[in-house]
Order: structure tokens, then sequence, then C-alpha cells
């Protein structure tokens, strides 16, 4: 953060300073809502949840060094006390990202937003000092914090946005002003939460919303491949700019194929130029992302071979996300279970496949979560696509949603012992290790309650 004194943080965000003997002091150290990632000049922010109050940590956060405690009550040490923590803290990163000259990017999306993230990154880090979310830390409490990691020297500041619901990004996006804005599907993610596709776009197009107009900048960043995004184009006074593999798009994908390895290549096409691209990432899903860092780059001044330099090398920084790991036996493990919805289980079985050519594979899937009325259809389609993709065999695991995969599955192919389903992840590493053989590939992957990953890393310490 840049160095605020803490009379200048009180004014900011309207608090009472308690216990502070030098007003002037000023905070140095990280910003931090976890009492462990305090550092000598910290500011502490302490929130009240539901096992954990984070003002008992006050005195042990200012013995390690904190300069102070943003809190909701005094606590016998130095604290700058307000009526609501979160407020404060969204005031405080607000105040902070409109000092800095740091151009702000958002995104959205229902499916891929920390991937293409991350991939943002590691291309606008090549042109100068980027921050950006660490992990998912998407939400209005994540957001401020790590806007409060920007410092004098940060040019991009690049931010996940994620939507609960109609009116939550309309807010992310006034506590930290994006100039541009990406949105980068609208699916079925949180479709039992928001009602329907129609809402969802509705909540997710207020990034486009609140960008600037084009005279003054803004530029928003729309998937030209998705009907429901591509519209968003009439809801923003800013500069629109398309990506996809349409031929309407400014930044397009051109002869996409993914390699024998499961690794998607492509032409990179950009209003300054082409390139070739040839990802590290794995799974055809990855090429939508690509080119929506490639537009948000292209827009901040990089040249097409800068970008597809950058997206050749880009691997990935958030785990559990199509992680490759190959054993000593030759059996590859898949592990993508941080999370799923219809549209990333089919990404991830079409990359399945293509990585298992000639090869015995394994769908290890469990349950999409939040679904709504859509859940059955949902996880009888996923069944059926992974016998329509020739994958091996198909191990549901869990509860109801897991025997609609297997269903769905034997429904398209009279499949027998080729669908099983186990009741849960011991089942599945059980089963898993009596059968699999040197070359087989694994795919896991289920909504992030089902804890999958746990199945993925029994596997990969197996080998
Ligand atoms: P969350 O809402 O949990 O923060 P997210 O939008 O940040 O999710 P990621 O974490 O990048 O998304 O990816 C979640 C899952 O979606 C992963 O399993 C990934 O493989 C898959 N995925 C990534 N990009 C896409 C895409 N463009 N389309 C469909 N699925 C994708
Ligand atoms: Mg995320």
């Amino acid at each position: 953060m840049i160095a605020l004194s803490l009379a200048e943080i009180a004014e900011v965000v309207g608090g009472q300073t308690y216990d502070i003997p030098d007003p002037s002091l000023r905070v140095t150290g990280p910003v931090v809502r976890d009492s462990r990632e305090v550092e000598p000049g910290s500011l502490f922010v302490a929130f009240v949840g539901e096992r954990v109050d984070g003002h008992d940590f006050a005195a042990a956060v200012v013995e390690a060094g904190a300069a102070a405690v943003l809190a909701s009550r005094p606590v016998g040490v130095p604290a700058i006390v307000v009526d609501d923590v979160q407020r404060a803290l969204g005031a405080l990163a607000r105040h902070v990202v409109g000092r800095l000259g740091t151009t702000l990017v958002a995104l959205t999306g229902s499916a891929g937003k920390t991937s293409t993230k991350d991939l943002i990154a590691q291309v606008l880090r090549r042109k100068a000092p980027t921050v950006f979310t660490p992990g998912s830390l998407n939400n209005e409490i994540g957001l401020p914090l790590t806007a409060l990691s920007a410092t004098e020297e940060t040019k991009f500041l690049v931010l996940e946005m994620g939507a609960r619901g109609i009116g939550h990004i309309r807010y992310l996006a006034e506590l930290t002003p994006p100039k541009v804005g990406l949105v980068l599907n609208v699916g079925t993610a949180h479709i039992g939460e928001f009602g329907g596709r129609e809402q969802i776009a509705e909540a997710k197009g207020e990034l486009v919303e609140a960008l600037p107009s084009s005279e003054d900048g803004g530029a928003a960043i729309l998937n030209a491949d998705d009907p429901l995004v591509r519209a968003m184009a009439s809801r923003t006074k800013a500069k629109v700019i398309l990506f996809g593999e349409s031929d309407e798009a400014d930044v397009r994908a051109e002869n996409v194929r993914l390699t024998d390895s499961g690794q998607p290549a492509f032409m990179l096409h950009t209003p300054s130029g082409a390139s070739e691209v040839t990802m590290r990432l794995y799974g055809e899903h990855h090429v939508s992302n690509a080119l929506a860092a490639a537009a948000v780059a292209h827009e901040l001044g990089m040249s097409a071979e800068e970008i597809a330099t950058a997206l050749s090398e880009a691997g990935s920084l958030s785990r559990w996300r199509m992680e490759v790991t190959e054993r000593p036996d030759g059996v590859t493990v898949v592990n993508d279970a941080y999370n799923a919805n219809p549209e990333s289980m089919r990404a991830a079985l079409r990359a399945l496949a293509a990585m298992g050519k000639g090869r015995r594979t394994w769908a290890v899937l469990g349950k999409m979560a939040e679904l709504g009325d859509e859940a059955l259809a949902e996880h009888d389609a996923v069944g059926r696509l992974a016998v329509r993709l020739n994958v091996s065999k198909l191990v549901a695991v869990g509860g109801r949603e897991a025997s609609w995969l297997q269903l769905g599955a034997y429904n398209e192919g009279s499949w027998g012992e080729e669908s099983v389903h186990v009741s849960d992840a011991q089942a599945a590493v059980d089963l898993l290790r009596s059968e699999l053989r040197p070359g087989d590939v694994v795919l896991v992957k289920a909504s992030r309650s089902v804890g999958l990953e746990s199945v993925a890393q029994a596997l990969v310490e197996t080998g």
C-alpha cells in the first residue's frame, strides 16, 4: 500500500482512533485480515467471523509489529474503530487506488475467471509491474485487500470479481473502478442462486456499465462467441473490443487445434498483427481465456508477438485447475478438482479425450453444485458426453448427482461396467488404486464442496 498515516486512514474510513500514541505513524506493511500474515507496519483488519473473532488477535498482531488494528470496537491496543469494518476496508481501497496512477483491469464471468486473471497477469507483467488477485479472492473482502497491496510502482492492477447476485459487481466496481472491464462468459455457475441465465448476464454486465466512456479511456472486452456477453455492448459507454473465434472478433484465434499432448495451439490475430501461440496449459477452454487476456494486453499497448510469447510461456498460478502430474509408472493424473460447472466439465472431458489418444482414460467426476432445476439434465448430459468422447471409464463419486452422471453414460451408450458409481472419495481411491495401469490418464473433477482433490492427491502420492 502507499504509506498512509493512521490519522489519514481514520479520516478516509470515518473512524475513531483509540490507544494511538502517534497518529502520524504510517502503515508501511501489508493490510491483512489473517493474523499470521502480519508484518511490521501492517494494518490488521479485524473481522468477526462465525468461529473466529479477529479482535481476539489484536494484542498479538501489535506485538508482532502491526501499526494498528481496523476494528469495530476498542481493543486496548492502537486501533481505528468503525461501525462496519468491511465498508471501511472498501473505502480505504477506493481511496488508495484513486491516488495511485495504476490502470485497473477487472474481470468477471461464470467460468475461467481465475485462470484468465492468471494469464492476464503473466502477460502484463512482462510490460510493467502488475499486482493481481491471489487465488480466487474475488469478493468484497478479497478485492479491497488485493487493491491495497498495490504500490506506487504498480502499473497494472488485475482484479477478479465474483458475482453472487444483482448489485454485487456494481458494488465491487465502485470500490475499485476499472478502466478495462472483461466479461468472459455467462454460463450456469450459481444458476440456482440467480434464477436463470438472463439474471446472471444482468449481474455480470454491471461491470461494463461501470466503465468510463471511450473518450475517457474505458474499454469493455467482450466474448464474441457468447451471445449474452456480446449483447452487453449496448450497456456500456466504453470502447468495445470483441474476442473469440468468431470472424467479427477484434482479437481472434485461427487454426485452433490441440497438440498431441492436449495443449491448445492457435494463430493469434490482434489489430496489431498475428503470432502463433502454443500453450503450456491444458484444455481447449483456455483458448477463450487466452484470447481474453490477449485483448486486454492489446488494449494496454502490447504487440501480438509479445502477447503470443507470454501466453505460450504462461503456466497455471492457481492450484487444482487442470494440474497435470506424470507418475513414474506412466499414469497421468489431471487434477481439475478446484470446481466444476457444465461448461468446465465439458471442456475438461474434451481435454481428457485429447490427452488420452491411444490411452485408457478415466473420468472421475462428482456433482456440479448450484444448478437448481437444471441439475438432473446437466449431470445426465455430462455422463452422455463422456461416452461420446470415448472416455474409457467413468467413476461417478457421491450421492444423487453421481447417479445421474452414471445413468446418463449408461443411456448414451449401453455402457455396463465402463461406468461405476461409488459413494465417496475414499471408495474412488480404492477402486483406482487397484485398477489403474501404466499409461492411463485420469481426470478428477467436481464442484468445490465435493473435495475431490483428495482423490487426485492420493493418486499422485501412490505413484
Ligand atoms: P470461481 O467462481 O470458483 O472463482 P473461476 O471463474 O475463477 O471460478 P477458474 O477457477 O479459472 O474459474 O476455473 C474453474 C473451472 O472452470 C476449472 O475447472 C477450469 O478448468 C474451468 N474453466 C476455465 N476456463 C474456462 C472456460 N473459459 N470455459 C469453461 N470452463 C473453464
Ligand atoms: Mg476464481
